[in-house]
């Protein structure tokens, strides 16, 4: 039995992703993870945990279900966080985002730099915590999981989710969906 499956709801990201990054991103980097987490959990003490139980239980200690079990969160997190952008940031989110950065655009400006520094493979992150927007970046399959944080925003910073499309372009990869694929709708309710 497959305990833990990929999901990828919007895949229609034309023309800032094509289907050919889907079909590989989604449907063998993702999905690869989710399988290669149930092959590792059976018969261990991890089989009958939830992923984020195992997320917290493993990292540290066993490695390699650490960064399957982040890799199945980070990405199923990361296609909810993408859609052609038709919503703009509403309630909460949209008072932060104002009061913090003046506009929508100047976010995007921010976030857009911000990401553009990680060295290596990674994810770059828009969470908040005790009312305050902040960016975060982390490597390899590594969460902002913390006390009182919330996680709005991911964008994968690893070459397989843009190279077919952006090639080395990593910036205009960053540009293109931060200012065009970012569901908001589905941002903002992360701290309704
Ligand atoms: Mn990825």
């Amino acid at each position: 039995m497959q305990k833990f499956v990929a999901v990828c709801e919007n895949q229609d990201l034309e023309p800032f992703l094509s289907a050919e990054t889907i079909r590989y991103h989604f449907g063998k980097h993702h999905a690869g993870y989710a399988n290669t987490l149930n092959k590792l959990v059976e018969g261990t003490e991890f089989e009958n945990l939830s992923l984020n139980e195992i997320i917290s239980h493993s990292r540290g200690t066993n490695q390699k279900i650490f960064n399957n079990a982040a890799q199945l969160f980070n990405h199923n997190f990361y296609w909810k966080c993408l859609a052609i952008s038709v919503d703009l940031p509403r309630g909460k989110l949209s008072e932060l985002i104002v009061e913090q950065f003046g506009s929508l655009e100047k976010l995007q400006d921010e976030y857009i730099s911000f990401a553009s520094t990680i060295f290596g493979s990674g994810w770059s992150w828009l969470v908040e915590q005790n009312g305050r927007l902040k960016f975060i970046n982390t490597q390899n399959a590594e969460i902002p999981f913390s006390e009182g944080m919330n996680l709005i925003c991911t964008v994968d910073l690893w070459e397989h989710s843009y190279y077919i499309d952006y090639r080395n372009d990593r910036l205009k990869y960053l540009d293109k969906i931060i200012r065009n694929c970012i569901n908001w709708k589905f941002c903002a309710y992360q701290i309704l």
